[in-house]
């Protein structure tokens, strides 16, 4: 199974990610989780992306795609693979059809957590209160929303005509949103 979670940051897809890990053992792909490891243990990748997160860009496709590409090799045989904060663009979104039909998969679902932008911000303040994430400072939040916007957003019609997007309503409490997720999973499995 191949799924992305697929959403504006803060959307809920890293809870929503982490509970399909413990639930179902797919293995969790967070590009945003991989930068921030690398930042954190000072890698020549870490300190070449820095000061791109803290301002809420976007690191370049070539960086992402290949982070992804380790990663599918590296857990070769998992159960299913949920994409977190991957595709962003729609460039990666091509390089990941084709990162799996070279390992005879495809995308299988991907699930939009449709989420209201007025409710995420202020849920991010709350986040940034709470765990101190400099990109989650109000300023770099709506850069990443802007980005989100305009990069990440054209991907929906397109995984819609493929007959892949599932929409789940991602204010909704986190039990309601994964059973939302998994009648999608039901749906294609
Ligand atoms: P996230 O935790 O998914 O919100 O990602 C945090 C930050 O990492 C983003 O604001 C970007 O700077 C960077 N990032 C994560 N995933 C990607 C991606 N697929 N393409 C480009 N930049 C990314």
């Amino acid at each position: 199974m191949n799924l992305i979670l697929f959403g504006p940051p803060a959307a809920g897809k890293g809870t929503q990610a982490k509970k399909l890990v413990a639930e179902r053992g797919f293995v969790q792909l967070s590009t945003g989780d991989m930068l921030r490891e690398a930042i954190a243990s000072e890698t020549e990748l870490g300190r070449r992306v820095k000061s791109i997160l803290e301002e809420g860009g976007l690191v370049s496709d070539a960086v992402v795609i290949a982070l992804i590409g380790e990663q599918l090799t590296a857990n070769k045989g998992a159960a299913g693979f949920i994409f977190d904060g991957f595709p962003r663009t729609v460039p990666q979104a091509e390089a990941l059809d084709e990162l799996l039909s070279a390992r005879g998969t495809e995308v299988d679902c991907v699930v939009r957590l449709v989420v209201d932008e007025e409710a995420l911000i202020e849920r991010v303040t709350k986040r940034y209160e709470e765990q101190g994430r400099k990109d989650d400072n109000p300023a770099t939040f709506s850069i990443r929303l802007g980005k989100y916007n305009q990069d990440t957003a054209p991907l929906i019609p397109i995984y819609a005509e493929k007959g892949k997007l599932h929409e789940v309503d991602g204010m909704a409490p986190i039990e309601v949103v994964s059973a939302g997720i998994d009648a999608a999973l039901k749906v294609v499995a």
